[in-house]
């Protein structure tokens, strides 16, 4: 899976998600400002009709007391020869079925009768006499118009009042008008306004004049003193002076505008009467108010959806990336111990070739992984992973990455460009790895190899990942193959060298077995005794078809890694037995060829059949040839050997054992096989040739002893000098081979020293 386009999806999705949300928003607020712009429509619609009633209510009151009034001056028109008493009585009968608390009916001459409920009958009251504000009505009603005062207070009441007037025309009389004049407290408008409970908490209605001044207002205008417009709250001068222009204008208007933090409005209601209006204020979003539920729901419906559609919205979103995360982390992490696997590690290393970057990729192996897993158990084996994976992280800087791929293998990217630094860095992390401790009982040595790699050389290349990662292993595998603890191989030009010779040599070893580019080496070994040639040991040399000649050490650790040694050990056990044929054709007595054999071919069932169709091809007797195994070989599985072994020295093969005392050479291999001869290698004629190797020369002599008793001969290899061949006469070792004779030859040149010249002696 790709990374980035992972990436790139994600952030779409994001986009898609973000630009859905944003929408979803802008919608949200739209609806809910459009759904509140209704609502509060729809509040001051009801709240208009609300007051045009309240309105008409005052309206219709102070037409209704005209009325009466017209009705009494329609009577009074009647009425030219009434007499004074006759009309106080009928003005004190009809103010006691009204509201009025008082009435004045004037004449021509501007005398007027005053009726007081509950008092006497004034007969002769001045128009001069009463207040100011009741005289300019009447003057208006002189004048045949009906009037009405403004609100004044009156001394004999001690309270607001309103006074009417309406001209009566006395019918038949030409000249003079008469007035009839009613006054009423401003208490019955007040009771309007105070009633239908239109007004909230701190609600206000007022009437006002034309120059803003209170005639009569609600309870909370009075509790709160308001006379002018000005009084009316702290709003702001502009508001005020919008609803003082309406009021001086006589225009209606609903005004909104912000008060101690609420939305408040005002509504002005122009009357029929004397340029007054009717102002009506209050908050719209009150607190418990039926309005302000109404929006705050209206706001809620609303909003919740919306808020529901974007925490869907949100956590699916959220779902998408976990879930692409978790693929994300199933490409590129490993599930063991949370590092990165190869897939990613790759891909960062892509982008440190790309950009050119300097540094150094390390391969990191525990040795003996497997037995760790099979004797500690797979859970400590999986703790060690873990371990090893913190450690790593630890011990490395930004920029720098690490992976695991299966089992044991690490991987680890490190900017260092020197071998010392890494050397160090990667000698650090070993040890603290090391620290770890498996089994409190038995302290198992952790022990790590690793392989490196510069990449500054292949970061230009186009197969650099490749390159790298092969590389890496090789050395990895070199690392491996010294049995050193923490060993660590750098790639360099020497390695390069060898690695391209295993693949020369894994890609040509085909063709060069048809080709017959593997040849007889023969080296010849002494009897020590007498110093004659005893016989000689094959060893193949590869010469290729350019000349250039392959030892067996480069390629037979390749050939038993992938099986071709067995073919190649045939091969050489025909080319000994062809070399013994052209000896015996020539007429020259044939000696024992020693030909190596790989243990591979001991496990192959058609083994023995395949040597004796080889001999039986050349008639070449078996005693001639001897077949060396490795001791390493017997340590699997000896009775299965020792049958094998019998098997072949039925035949006539001798057996022989090589390398003996190279590796873990024990007694026990002497004791249980059934060998003709054994094989001292070098490294014990090293070790007892020392000054100081006095042990090894008795430990040597003893083994050459007991190999004496039973029956079993001596090759001791590797003699050099003279005084190595001193030494393993001395031991009462049979025979010797080594440089001090001959080095390995071709079997021509064999033939030519040794077989022709009949000296057969060294
Ligand atoms: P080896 O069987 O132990 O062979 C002896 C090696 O020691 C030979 O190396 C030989 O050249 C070397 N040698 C002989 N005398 C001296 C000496 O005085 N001093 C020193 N330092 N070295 C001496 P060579 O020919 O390179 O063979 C190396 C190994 O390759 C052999 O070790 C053997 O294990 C393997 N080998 C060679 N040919 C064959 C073969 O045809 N089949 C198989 N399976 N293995 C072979
Ligand atoms: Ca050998
Ligand atoms: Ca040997």
């Amino acid at each position: 899976m790709d990374e980035n386009r992972l990436r790139k999806g994600l952030k779409n999705v994001t986009k898609f998600f973000a630009i859905i949300s944003a929408l979803i928003f802008v919608f949200g607020i739209f609806a809910s400002i459009s759904l509140d712009k209704i609502f509060k429509q729809t509040i001051y619609k009801q709240l208009d009709n609300q007051i045009q009633e309240y309105k008409n209510n005052i309206e219709n009151r102070i037409d209704s007391e005209f009325q009466i009034l017209h009705t009494l001056a329609s009577f009074l028109e009647f009425s030219e020869n009434i007499t004074v008493e006759e009309l106080s009585n009928g003005l004190y009968k009809s103010n006691s079925q009204t509201n009025f608390l008082r009435m004045i009916y004037f004449d021509e001459k501007e005398n007027g009768i005053k009726v007081i409920m509950g008092q006497n009958v004034e007969k002769s009251i001045k128009l001069s006499d009463i207040d100011k504000n009741a005289q300019d009505v009447v003057r208006l009603a002189y004048n045949n118009e009906k009037a009405i005062s403004d609100v004044y207070y009156d001394e004999t009441f001690k309270k607001d009042v309103i006074t009417y007037a309406v001209p009566v025309k006395i019918k038949n009389k030409k000249d003079g008008m008469r007035v009839l004049t009613a006054t009423e407290s401003v208490e019955r408008i007040v009771e309007i306004m105070n009633s239908g409970g239109v007004l909230r908490e701190q609600g206000i209605m007022v009437l006002v004049n034309d120059y803003g001044k209170v005639l009569a207002g609600s309870e909370n205008a009075t509790t709160n003193n308001i006379k002018y417009i000005n009084d009316l709250g702290n709003m702001s001068q502009e508001a005020k002076s919008k609803i003082m222009s309406c009021v001086e204008s006589s225009r209606k208007d609903l005004i909104t505008f912000n008060m101690s933090g609420y939305e408040w409005y005002a509504k002005i209601e122009p009357l029929r009467y004397r340029n007054w209006s009717l102002i009506v204020m209050d908050s719209v979003t009150g607190i418990n108010d039926p309005i302000y539920n109404n929006i705050l729901m209206s706001r809620i419906t609303s909003i919740v959806p919306l808020i529901l559609a974007i925490i869907c919205i949100i956590y699916g979103y959220k779902q998408v990336r976990k879930n692409n995360f978790e693929l994300l982390k199933l490409a590129y992490y490993d599930s063991l111990t949370g590092a990165y696997n190869m897939e990613k590690f790759n891909r960062l290393l892509e982008n440190i070739c790309k950009e050119k970057k300097e540094g150094v990729v390390i391969a990191l192996n525990v040795r003996q992984f497997k037995f760790i897993n099979e004797i500690f158990g797979v859970e400590q084996a999986n703790r060690l992973l873990h371990h090893i994976k913190s450690v790593i992280n630890e011990n490395i800087s930004t920029g720098e990455f690490f992976c695991r791929d299966s089992a044991d293998a690490f991987y680890i990217f490190m900017m260092s460009n020197d071998k010392d630094t890494v050397y160090e860095r990667v000698s650090n992390i070993v040890n603290e790895i090391g620290d770890m401790v498996l089994n409190q009982n038995q302290k198992y040595p952790i022990m790590l190899y690793s392989g490196a790699v510069f990449t500054l050389e292949y970061v230009n290349n186009r197969n650099a990942i490749t390159e790298i990662m092969t590389r890496v292993m090789f050395a990895l595998n070199r690392a491996r193959t010294i049995a050193k603890n923490n060993s660590m191989v750098f790639y360099d030009l020497e390695l390069h060298a060898t690695e391209r010779l295993h693949n020369y040599i894994e890609s040509h070893m085909e063709q060069a077995l048809k080709n017959g580019e593997f040849k007889l080496y023969l080296q010849p070994q002494f009897d020590l005794k007498t110093g004659k040639l005893h016989g000689a040991e094959a060893l193949v040399r590869w010469i290729t078809d350019e000349g250039k000649m392959i030892f067996p050490d480069q390629f037979i650790p390749l050939f038993e890694e992938n099986g071709f040694c067995t073919r190649l050990d045939l091969y050489m056990v025909e080319k000994a037995c062809m070399q013994l044929r052209e000896w015996i054709n020539m007429g020259h007595d044939p000696i024992t060829i020693s030909v190596n054999q790989s243990k591979l071919l001991f496990y192959e069932e058609s083994y023995v059949h395949q040597l004796c169709s080889i001999t039986r091809k050349y008639g070449i007797d078996e005693k001639y040839i001897t077949l060396e195994i490795l001791e390493g070989l017997a340590l699997n599985n000896t009775s299965q050997l020792n049958m094998r072994i019998n098997e072949l020295k039925q035949i006539g093969f001798k057996i022989s054992m090589d390398d003996f005392g190279s590796g873990y050479s024990s007694l026990n291999t002497l004791g249980n096989l059934d060998i003709d001869e054994l094989k001292l290698d070098r490294a014990f004629l090293l070790a007892a040739s020392k000054e100081n190797g006095y042990r090894q020369r008795l430990i040597m002599g003893q083994i050459i002893l007991l190999s004496k008793k039973m029956n079993i001969q001596t090759v001791t290899e590797g003699i050099e000098t003279k005084e190595n061949e001193q030494m393993i006469k001395n031991l009462g070792c049979d025979y010797g081979q080594g440089y001090y004779y001959s080095p390995p030859i071709s079997a021509n040149e064999f033939t030519e020293k040794y077989i022709k010249s009949g000296e057969k002696s060294k």
